[in-house]
């Protein structure tokens, strides 16, 4: 299945965006307790958000991206509380969404998160992300790239949330990915998230650089697919919703 043709269109930014399959790397799963080491996470309550829109692109600050990021997060939550309502379950948001800047600051599970990165933590039910990181890297990508990791990470959370656990971690990334999809396309469908002229491109463009490495073998413990079976399980997602995540 590798495919050697496989090319990294980004040119200057492949580096940034091999950055990005670290912060999709997510450490969720084996780490079995713990709380995030670090003060004032933000409330989860929030006011009803208005339909959010990408910004024209190019994030160009701290601020900036954290109100991106809020978000993104905000939209999450209201996707997945209208899915599981749909199904008469009550959705638990994910509790916090911790911004940090130095290695260290966060432990997940007792192990500390290092910079350049960002994770779903099951131990404590957090997203943690490099901030600084985050920003320069999303500076070069696109805004509309940050709504695809932030619905990967979330979909981790919600995996937790469904009982799923597969044996080989590339089943469970590659679920994310779809679930990621459905979100963004189920909030663009519904109108509660307008992309702006070139986001399609941005996912696409995105996901074909955050593929393995082709000599990754599938089975490999932190495996998340090919660049190929992210974009397909990405917009398949995205254009036909949870029923093609296999969500059971
Ligand atoms: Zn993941």
């Amino acid at each position: 299945m590798g495919d050697r043709a496989r090319r990294r269109r980004l040119g200057p930014l492949a580096g940034l965006v091999v950055a990005v399959v670290v912060a999709a790397g997510c450490m969720g799963g084996g780490l079995d307790q713990g709380e995030p080491q670090q003060p004032a996470p933000r409330e989860s309550g929030r006011s009803e958000p208005e339909a959010r829109t990408t910004r024209a692109d190019g994030t160009t600050s701290v601020a900036e991206f954290k109100q991106d990021f809020e978000d993104a997060v905000a939209l999450a939550e209201k996707y997945w509380t209208a899915q599981f309502r749909a199904s008469g379950e009550r959705f638990r948001p994910i509790r916090r969404v911790v911004p940090y800047s130095r290695a260290g600051e966060v432990s997940c599970g007792g192990q500390a998160l290092p910079r350049n990165n960002a994770v779903y933590c099951s131990a404590g039910d957090f997203i943690a992300y490099d901030v600084n990181w985050s920003v320069s890297a999303f500076r070069e990508i696109g805004d509309a790239f940050l709504f695809y990791l932030l619905g990967h990470e979330y979909a981790h959370g919600v995996q937790v949330r469904l009982g799923i656990r597969y044996d080989f971690t590339i089943q469970q990334e590659l679920q994310a990915d779809c679930m990621a999809g459905a979100y963004l396309g189920d909030s663009v469908r519904s109108g509660a998230l307008r992309l702006a002229d070139g986001d399609l491109d941005e996912f696409r463009e995105g996901l074909l650089a955050v593929g393995d490495d082709p000599d990754q073998p599938w089975f490999a413990e932190g495996a998340h697919g090919t660049a190929e079976q992210r974009s397909e399980k990405f917009f398949s997602g995205y254009e036909n919703s949870l029923k093609a995540c296999d969500l059971g």
